[in-house]
């Protein structure tokens, strides 16, 4: 009777370790890594909407796609995980794009929202258009902020950086290994 209480107890404590362990390993996310992404479950990232930017949100498109090309405009035959449209703030402190979260549709999957500030955006310089679209894609492919010369950093720096760096790069690989 005692070894069996002594060995129930033993069961016990390592049942307790392993669901600490999952509840840690749930937990930690890679490094750069958001908690969200907005790419559905067949793994593509579906747009529709217009911009009158949009000429700076394809450049982005076509950036990211030469990393994985995932990126897709919505179809008939598709749902949409990102809506992208045109709004006028005047907020000097908001740079340009900003992604809304809402569950809603697409099997409970989020579905997001890339507004153009043009109060801001007609200001700014061609290369700095391209990088925050860039930029909030980036959001939707799952990636944080990275301090630096990154198309991810929380900035627009003059000139803009147009092209993904290598951290960009590797945060996005996390983001689909960590997501997916
Ligand atoms: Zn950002």
């Amino acid at each position: 009777m005692k070894k069996i209480k002594k060995l129930m107890a033993t069961a016990l404590a390592l049942l307790f370790l392993l669901s600490a362990f999952t509840m840690f390993a749930s937990a930690s996310r890679p490094a750069n890594v958001q908690s969200w992404w907005l790419v559905g479950r067949n793994g593509n990232l579906t747009w529709s909407g217009s911009t009158r930017y949009q000429s700076y949100f394809d450049f982005a498109v076509t950036a990211w796609n030469n990393h994985r090309n995932v990126i897709r405009r919505t179809t008939l035959f598709t749902s949409t995980d990102v809506i992208i449209a045109d709004d006028t703030i005047p907020n000097g402190s908001w740079v340009g794009i900003t992604i809304e979260r809402a569950f809603a549709g697409n099997g409970g999957i989020n579905v997001g929202r890339i507004w153009f500030n043009e109060w801001w955006l007609f200001k700014t310089p061609q290369a700095g258009r391209r990088m925050v679209a860039m930029h909030e894609l980036g959001h939707a492919l799952g990636v944080c902020h990275i301090p630096g010369s990154n198309i991810m950093q929380d900035r627009v720096p003059v000139p803009a950086p147009t092209a993904l760096s290598a951290n960009d790069r590797a945060a996005a690989n996390r983001a689909w290994n960590y997501h997916r």
